[in-house]
């Protein structure tokens, strides 16, 4: 492998044992000699250096002493032991920053002075082959016009180059370079309507969240990286997971994200994004940042103290960054704090490219109002998806406006994600729309159903199952007797529920149609048609369908680009007029009290309502192209439901922190102390309808013997167990959470944390324990001074129950003692 040497060192703090410092070029760098002591022919010393993030993938580091020039004839130096920031490493992220070597050395006889030596580090990087090319092919494109192409997309030619793929070019050497080629989709690919765009349309984020399951949020990842691929021509880039953070109920593109909770949001797109790069494309964690609501999202401004900013907001990017390696990421319309998130160097510069290494490329979203060079010198790489201002950029640079190594950088970021996604001179030959509908039909690199279907099952919570019937012979309403009738009704009963299903939606799919099950559907297959009627009168039980609107343009709606005006259970997009649902369900449970249910769909959490007076009811949310299959497997108990919510319900909207200020683009986000979601409920002492991480089964569990060790030293892994007993007669899947309290926090924190979960299989009458693994980072928090820290000598309560408000949760506490 070509070892070249691309280290970047500065200089650090000089003693008065240093030596004179003497640059011999990029290869190898002479540094002060710190602190040097000894005697005789045995010596010891240390030297520092400062390390700058590069684009190598990994590092040899090595160090010598020999004799300055003015005294070459001093006894030669050789170095017995080093320790430190030396030797072999893996290019890794969070390296920058100040580096020491310790070593022990002995002098052939002994020095008269220490002043006649310079220490000298050594910087190899071992590049890839992938980094290599992606280099080579930057070194040979012939000018700064076709760099430009390379990162803007749409001439609209043909269809792959359309507005979803940056412009082809012709390199010396290499041939056709092909445009890098991308597509929507965080629950399944979007095509954008073409015959050749149809894919299996997996729950939304918001709702798969619901199964806390990364294992199967890779495997979704997965399979919607090999559906990408087979899009015309071949997409290599996903722009998804949508990770901004839910921060209310009205949030247009609730659906679309891993919930309110900033750690659950990171190690569930952390699990997608490892599966979908598994197949090597480019994951595009999206919108950063601090897009959390839809209105003015062109213009408005973020505006969110730094704290905030970084343990909340940002803390779902570093993990996606820094723990899934993400290629791409997608930088958000808005400003943050009056600075558009395009022009942003504070984000895009010094957190994620300097801070967290970030290597791949950063895209604009879609006709982002930017100004060129500034977003350029601020860090976006690609603009999309059109080319008009990227034309711009040679004569930036024959301008100085952007320097030649900015906009080389640039190439090489897209280069190298190209490498790496085997996708530079080639597309590859994929089937046209017809093909890919047999591929479909007939192979399983089409069709995920089995992964979808999984999804739906695991996702569906149930949220109520009240005992009805007589004194005396009262039982659980849910499962329902299958030889039973049922009515299922309301305005959703026939509609398949996905998040955002109107024209100008990002993340719409458009499943094959024979795939899709709606709710009656599921239901009447699973039954048979002789026990289904609209009879809500004969009927033995009532399924009313109900749920959040979502096509753009109806007012109560939810859809990408507008907030829902009202957090209720308002009007739904079918009826006409309009009719709000609580009125419409209100006489109904009325007149049934004791065998009603209703099936809540849609991508958000509504206030309380008719709708929840009903004694079951579930939640389905946006449960993928086979929802109807998962409800009625729920509601006659061939499924015992394990989802637990990752939203908050709120009993009233005058319960709810500030939102948005209509009529205003200033966005005031909360102050650390505040929180949002359940820390916000927490704090202000308020109870919620229903709690972050609740979720009903058919059975009930118990949990006891939780054991936390009660001294551990920062830095250590902290094992934590508890043991779940599932006391009913059905088998289920639970799934503990456990939270974190820091007890005096000397700086403002959320006042509790979900720090853990997992799923875990307990059969009828057994016992099992549940496991934990606590790491450092996991009892931080960011201050301005120092950045991430744990307070040393601190106490932490321990929770771990079966929702952040459950107040049976075994409770133990821990000291965290200053590491040595
Ligand atoms: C959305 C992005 C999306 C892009 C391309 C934008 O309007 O905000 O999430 O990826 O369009 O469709």
């Amino acid at each position: 492998m070509l070892r070249k040497v691309i280290g970047l060192l500065m200089f650090l703090s000089v003693c008065s044992f240093a030596l004179p410092v003497v640059s011999t070029g990029l290869d190898s760098i002479k540094v002060p000699l710190n602190i040097l002591r000894g005697s005789g022919t045995t010596w010891s010393g240390k030297v520092y250096y400062k390390y700058t993030v590069g684009d190598n993938d990994s590092l040899n580091i090595s160090l010598a002493i020999t004799p300055a020039a003015a005294t070459p004839n001093a006894p030669a130096c050789t170095i017995t032991k080093t320790v430190g920031d030396v030797g072999m490493f893996p290019m890794v992220t969070g390296m920058n920053g100040r580096r020491q070597i310790f070593f022990d050395c002995s002098f052939a006889t002994a020095p008269a002075s220490t002043d006649q030596y310079v220490a000298t580090i050594t910087i190899l990087a071992d590049m890839s082959v992938n980094e290599k090319l992606a280099r080579s092919v930057l070194a040979a494109i012939p000018d700064n016009a076709t760099k430009a192409l390379m990162l803007a997309g749409g001439d609209g030619n043909a269809p792959q180059h359309d507005a979803f793929c940056t412009g082809d070019i012709t390199v010396p050497g290499f041939g056709t370079v092909y445009g890098l080629s991308c597509c929507d989709g965080p629950h399944g690919v979007n095509g954008w309507g073409q015959a050749w765009g149809k894919a299996t349309m997996f729950p939304c984020n918001g709702t798969s969240a619901n199964a806390w399951d990364t294992a199967l949020t890779y495997q979704t990842g997965k399979a919607i990286a090999q559906e990408a691929k087979g899009l015309w021509q071949g997409r290599y880039q996903l722009l998804g997971p949508m990770i901004n953070l839910v921060r209310d109920p009205r949030g247009g593109r609730d659906y679309e994200t891993f919930g309110e909770d900033p750690y659950l949001m990171g190690k569930l797109a952390s699990a997608w994004i490892k599966g979908l790069q598994s197949e090597r494309v480019i994951a595009t964690p999206k919108h950063f940042l601090c897009n959390d609501q839809d209105y003015d999202r062109l213009t408005a401004s973020s505006n969110v103290d730094t704290v905030t900013l970084r343990q909340t907001y940002a803390y779902p990017f570093e993990m996606c960054i820094r723990e899934a390696g993400a290629w791409g990421l997608m930088a958000a319309y808005n400003m943050v704090n009056n600075v558009y998130s395009t022009e942003n160097y504070f984000l895009l510069i010094s957190i994620l490219k300097r801070e967290w290494g970030f290597r791949g490329l950063v895209i604009s979203d879609w006709s982002t109002d930017m100004t060129v060079d500034k977003s350029e010198n601020a860090g976006l790489d690609v603009q999309m998806p059109d080319k008009a201002q990227y034309t711009l950029l040679p004569a930036q640079v024959a301008a100085h406006k952007l320097s030649q190594d900015t906009l080389d950088e640039m190439v090489l970021r897209v280069m190298r994600a190209k490498a790496w996604a085997g996708c530079m001179a080639t597309y590859p030959t994929t089937p046209d729309g017809l093909s890919r509908q047999a591929l479909h039909d007939s192979t399983s690199a089409y069709n995920h159903q089995a992964i979808t279907d999984s999804s739906a099952h695991h996702s569906l919570v149930l949220l109520k199952n009240d005992s009805v019937g007589a004194a005396g012979a009262k039982h659980v309403l849910l499962p329902i007797d299958r030889s039973k009738t049922v009515a299922v009704i309301g305005p959703y009963a026939d509609h398949l529920r996905y998040g955002g299903y109107g024209t100008y939606t990002s993340s719409k799919v458009l499943p094959w149609p024979y795939d899709t099950v709606t709710a009656l559907y599921g239901i009447t297959t699973k039954l048979g048609a002789a026990h289904v009627t609209t009879n809500v009168a004969t009927a033995d039980y009532i399924i009313i369908v109900l749920g959040v609107a979502a096509n753009d343009g109806v007012p109560s709606a939810q859809y990408e680009g507008h907030d829902r005006p009202d957090p209720s259970l308002s009007a739904d997009d079918y009826s006409s007029p309009p009719v709000d649902q609580n009125t419409y369900v209100a006489p109904i449970i009325a007149a049934h009290p004791n065998n009603t249910i209703v099936v809540l769909t849609g991508g958000a959490a509504v206030t309380n309502g008719a709708w929840y007076t009903a004694p079951a009811v579930i939640f389905l949310g946006c449960d993928g192209e086979r929802q109807g299959i998962a409800l009625a497997d729920a509601l006659v108990g061939d499924l015992n439901p394990c989802g637990k919510l990752t939203i908050t319900f709120p009993k009233l909207a005058t319960d709810l922190p500030k939102f948005t200020t209509l009529g205003s683009d200033a966005i005031p986000y909360e102050k650390p102390t505040e929180g949002r979601g359940y820390p916000y409920y927490i704090g202000q002492g308020k109870a919620p309808l229903i709690p972050f991480g609740f979720g009903l089964s058919y059975t009930n569990y118990t949990y006891s013997n939780l054991v936390v060790p009660p001294n551990a030293v920062i830095g250590d892994t902290v094992v934590v167990t508890v043991n779940i007993t599932n006391n009913g007669t059905v088998d289920g899947v639970e799934i503990p959470q456990l939270y974190i309290t820091q007890t005096s926090p000397a700086a403002a924190r959320p006042v509790k944390q979900l720090r853990g979960f997992a799923r875990v299989a307990v059969p009828a009458g057994k016992t099992v324990t549940a496991s934990f693994t606590l790491k450092e980072w996991d009892f931080a928090h960011w201050t301005l001074a120092n950045g991430w820290i744990v307070d040393p000598n601190s106490n932490y309560t321990i929770y771990v129950g079966k929702n952040s408000m459950d107040a049976a949760s075994p409770t133990q506490s821990i000291f965290l003692a200053a590491a040595n």
